[in-house]
């Protein structure tokens, strides 16, 4: 302690009262000098673009997953939307897709000319609510998108009794579910198609990037042409030694291709997913024991079944027994040197899918009430224990001090 802080007494004032020196950012990736020396390394390589390091990426992947296809490509978005492709969705189709998502799980649905069906979430875990699925099922119904909320599965076996008895396919957004696992089974192998991302702020990060996993050889072909203009297999190396000039166009395909640049970065970050999942979980843990006393915040569900990769950590304010409303809540937190952010805006609420798709906020009303009192906490390995406490101190604090 310095002694100016000394002198003010700062010692013994309630934890709620102290204030960082510095912002605790929402997130920061964790980028060492392997990734960097991997990257660096791909740069002097001369080969940049897909080739032995994407493919070395795919391998490593479906080997950590335990799948017999990992297909790498440059977004979750491209990864959805190739999986929807695969399936054949098309015009007349519709696909399921919860509310409480990012913009990318249904747009990719809009991409291929069919109609997302929004449903709405259980009020615990946010994640989909199988009885609002099998409501919102149809003739028409082609596939059922579940997404991992913040990396707690969804209820994987209610859902493939669902779409077993319709017939349909389960496309898993598990951008946030990296590693996660439900009864045992990695996610990634319970599906006929999921699909990882990779950008920025996800669990392991290639700056941008995302994942395919099938263990379907036919969809896999699929999604590996498609990701490549259509064109041929293996027409990636045909600027290499062993490479040829001559490509078949099959399809029209997209421009989908993960780099080696991205890719050498991917790979660095695997190895480590492990050691990044445990620190998140501890993290997890720390969190629940400081806010067991908390006055007017509600903390994640964990259900028993499953592994949570714990990519967001999202508490629920109990806005009866505060006097501010959630904005003030983030706003009290940034004063107290707390970055947050809030994880979703559901998609019904959104213009484009109110006037477009005819959405009204009572269409969905848990996600519309619960959008109200979500606000995502600092959750990532670089945080120390200190960090973890300072967030534990701030938001009790603002709870304390906002009491009604
Ligand atoms: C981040 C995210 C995506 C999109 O991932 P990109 O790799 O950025 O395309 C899709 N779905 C969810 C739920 C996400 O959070």
């Amino acid at each position: 302690m310095n002694p100016q802080a000394a002198s003010l007494g700062i010692a013994s004032l309630p934890v709620e009262a102290r204030t960082r020196q510095t912002f605790l950012p929402y997130h920061r990736p964790t980028i060492g000098e392997e990734e960097i020396r991997a990257v660096e390394e791909t740069l002097r390589s001369g080969w940049l673009t897909t080739g032995a390091k994407a493919r070395a990426f795919e391998r490593d992947f479906a080997q950590y997953i335990g799948v017999r296809h990992a297909i790498a490509v440059n977004s979750a978005t491209a990864a959805l939307h190739l999986a929807l492709e695969a399936l054949g969705v098309g015009p007349g189709d519709e696909v399921i897709v919860p509310t409480m998502t990012f913009a990318a799980s249904a747009e990719v649905v809009i991409y291929l000319g069919a109609t997302p069906v929004l449903v709405d979430c259980e009020p615990g875990t946010l994640n989909l609510a199988p009885a609002d699925v099998e409501r919102a099922m149809s003739s028409r119904t082609r596939a059922i998108m579940p997404v991992h909320f913040g990396g707690h599965p969804c209820d994987m076996a209610r859902l493939q009794e669902l779409a077993a008895a319709r017939g349909v396919r389960l496309v898993e957004d598990a951008a946030h579910a990296l590693p996660a696992s439900y009864r045992g089974a990695a996610i990634g192998t319970i599906s006929a198609l999921t699909c990882f991302s990779f950008y920025a702020t996800k669990t392991i990060t290639t700056g941008e990037g995302g994942m395919v996993t099938t263990d379907d050889d036919a969809y896999a072909d699929r999604i590996r042409i498609m990701s490549l203009h259509g064109i041929s297999r293996n027409a990636w190396n045909r600027y290499a030694a062993e490479g040829t000039w001559a490509y078949d166009i099959l399809h029209a395909g997209f421009k989908y291709n993960l780099t080696d640049i991205a890719a050498a970065l991917g790979i660095e970050q695997l190895k480590r997913c492990e050691a990044f999942a445990v620190r998140r979980q501890a993290i997890a843990e720390r969190y629940r024991r400081g806010f067991a006393d908390a006055d007017g915040i509600v903390t994640p569900r964990c259900e028993p079944e499953v592994r949570h990769a714990w990519h967001l950590y999202v508490i629920q304010l109990e806005l009866e027994r505060l006097r501010i409303d959630r904005g003030a809540f983030i706003d009290a937190l940034k004063a107290r040197g707390i970055g947050t952010s809030v994880h979703f805006i559901p998609l019904h609420l959104h213009p484009y899918y109110r006037e477009v798709w005819g959405y009204q906020p009572s269409s969905l009303p848990t996600a519309t009430a619960v959008f109200e009192r979500i606000v995502s906490l600092p959750i990532y390995p670089d945080m120390t224990d200190d960090d973890v406490d300072d967030v534990i101190a701030a938001v009790t604090g603002v709870c304390r001090a906002y009491r009604r």
